[in-house]
């Protein structure tokens, strides 16, 4: 998609902190990071999000890559969280498929009880 912000990360056409990279997906730090480690993983593929018909073997190098990503960081010991923004009430920002990476701290709680 040659208007999508992640795709142009994807193709090397804007820069960002590059964490780990292969032919399928790329990790990148996250410019505005919520928690000391604050790491997006995205497949180079355009998707818009999980829900868009994503094959497993795309699901699986994205999260494959998570495994990778903690240990370059240095959480895989202390934990972290993984998470998918989706659509409107997910408050997803950017619309091409990514996972967050977050930890180097405890993670806060922010969520009450629904309606
Ligand atoms: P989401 O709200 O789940 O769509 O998350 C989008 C994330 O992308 C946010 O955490 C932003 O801080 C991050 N972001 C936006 N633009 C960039 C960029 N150019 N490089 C790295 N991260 C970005
Ligand atoms: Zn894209």
């Amino acid at each position: 998609m040659s208007d999508c912000l992640f795709c142009k990360i994807a193709a090397h056409e804007i820069p960002a902190t590059v964490v780990y990279e292969d032919d399928d997906v790329i990790a990148f730090e996250d410019v505005n990071p919520q928690l000391p480690v604050h790491t997006l993983i995205i497949p180079k593929a355009h998707y818009d999000h999980i829900g868009d018909d994503v094959p497993a073997e795309v699901l699986g190098k994205v999260f494959g890559a998570v495994g990778i990503v903690a240990k370059l960081k240095g959480v895989e010991d202390t934990g972290y969280r993984v998470i998918t923004n989706t659509g409107e009430d997910g408050r997803q920002t950017v619309h091409h498929l990514h996972v967050h990476v977050l930890g180097g701290a405890l993670m806060p709680i922010r969520m009450g009880p629904a309606d």
